[in-house]
């Protein structure tokens, strides 16, 4: 099975990619959903961050409030940098799980969704990587809107990760996601032919 890395800048369209690789048949494992599943009340993750952040990061429903979290640590380097130790062995547990399960189901291409393999230095574990970047103003119009943040707090999420130009360089192939949904389906099927 070829494990491969999927990855990109925040909203330059990795999930979007994912979806339609594993509507074309590949197996695909997806980082933040994992992230997700390891957070949810009474997991290890919600402990860890609890006691690491305090109540005051939990809604009326004592879930994580991630909106709040998101907005504390992509203001503070030093914060992000704490989450991420926290949950990253939590996930990869999750993640070399998964990986087998494929392996075992024989599958013939496995792709990981991983937002930031590049700034944790991942490559190295991948048979290749793909990166799906976007024009930098699709990007943040993209971004904006999904996660409905101002200009400066979109911008300030975008400046923490390395700049398309240095991932692209990085990877064996780059997927060019400024366009349509309908044309990026043509792109990642036609791309799925040839490698
Ligand atoms: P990522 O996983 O890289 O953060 P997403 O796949 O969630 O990015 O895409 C970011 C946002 O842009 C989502 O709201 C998604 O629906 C939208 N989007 C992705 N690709 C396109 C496209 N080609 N055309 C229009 N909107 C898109």
């Amino acid at each position: 099975m070829k494990w491969i890395g999927l990855t990109g800048g925040i909203a330059s369209g990795k999930s979007t990619v994912a979806r339609l690789l594993e509507s074309l048949g590949c197996a695909v494992v997806d980082a933040d959903q994992i992230s997700h599943q390891v957070t949810r009340y009474g997991e290890l993750g919600y402990e860890k961050i609890v006691s690491q952040f305090g109540k005051e990061i939990l809604n009326d429903n004592q879930d994580l409030d991630r909106k709040k979290l998101a907005e504390i640590v992509f203001a503070d380097q030093a914060k992000r940098q704490k989450l991420e130790g926290l949950l990253h062995p939590l996930i990869q547990d999750r993640v070399l799980e998964q990986k087998k399960n494929y392996q075992i189901e024989q599958r013939e291409l496995c792709f990981y969704d991983i937002p930031l393999l590049f700034e944790k230095k991942l490559q190295s574990q991948f048979d290749f990587v793909v990166t799906v970047w976007c024009e930098p103003e699709v990007q943040l119009h993209r971004l904006m809107r999904r996660n409905s943040l101002t200009m400066e707090l979109a911008l300030q999420r975008i400046e923490t990760q390395m700049p398309f130009a240095d991932k692209i360089s990085r990877s064996l192939y780059c997927i060019d996601n400024s366009g349509s949904e309908e044309s990026l389906i043509q792109i990642v099927s036609n791309w799925l032919k040839k490698i």
